[in-house]
């Protein structure tokens, strides 16, 4: 039978993107919708690591099953790492993506193109039915912010995440694209071997 493995979240669109990039591994992946009891964990922490170690540790704990915790969230240097940890209330209300993207759009709007410079991070901690974290990665993905929205693919900021490469926003591009390239492909690709080792699967 195939390892359960929880996906400590219940962001729609980022469990199908984790379940996407995961999907081939034969594990038996879930998110919290399995589990509408599972305890809301504070996101207090000051850094991505500690965010995504806390998911993992208490879910883990409260579910007795290994729980994948993820935190992510956008870097612009030129507003001191804004919104940084804070990316999903950055307006104040939690995840509302577009009240984020506006408030994005005007801190920068007083800025010259070449400050918009900006990175995804993206943090992942494996934590065993017991509570043990077993493995905490991490990816990045550069990019810029676009002067308005573009595209309807993706989610959160994507709409204003320039890849420069491909001259198209995260929101433009296809999801096979995004999986190439993202902090999140990134993360998840350090924690494959581990997580075949660690849960005897083989892809
Ligand atoms: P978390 O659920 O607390 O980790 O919040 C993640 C937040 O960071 C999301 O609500 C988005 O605002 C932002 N974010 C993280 N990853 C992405 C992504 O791949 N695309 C767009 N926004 C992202």
């Amino acid at each position: 039978m195939a390892t359960l493995l929880v996906l400590g979240s219940r962001n729609r669109k980022k469990c199908e993107e984790i379940k996407a990039l995961l999907g081939d591994l034969g594990l038996d992946l879930r998110d919290l919708t399995d589990w509408p009891d599972a305890p809301e964990v504070v996101e207090d922490g000051a850094t991505f690591v500690d965010n995504a170690r806390k998911k993992a540790v208490e879910l883990a704990r409260y579910l007795g099953q290994w729980v994948l915790g993820e935190d992510s969230g956008l870097v612009v240097p030129a507003l001191g790492g804004r919104p940084g940890v804070h990316s999903a209330r950055y307006a104040g209300k939690q995840g509302d993506d577009a009240a984020n993207n506006a408030r994005l759009l005007a801190e920068l709007a007083p800025l010259p193109d070449d400050q918009r410079a900006a990175y995804y991070v993206c943090t992942a901690a494996l934590a065993d039915p017991t509570g043990e974290v077993r493995a905490v990665v991490e990816g990045r993905c550069h990019g810029l912010i676009t002067r308005e929205l573009r595209g309807n693919g993706g989610f959160g900021y994507d709409p204003l995440f320039l890849i420069p490469e491909y001259h198209r926003t995260f929101g433009e591009l296809s999801p096979r694209v995004k999986h190439a390239l993202s902090h999140r492909a990134r993360a998840l690709a350090q924690l494959r071997p581990l997580l075949r080792t660690l849960l005897g699967r083989s892809a």
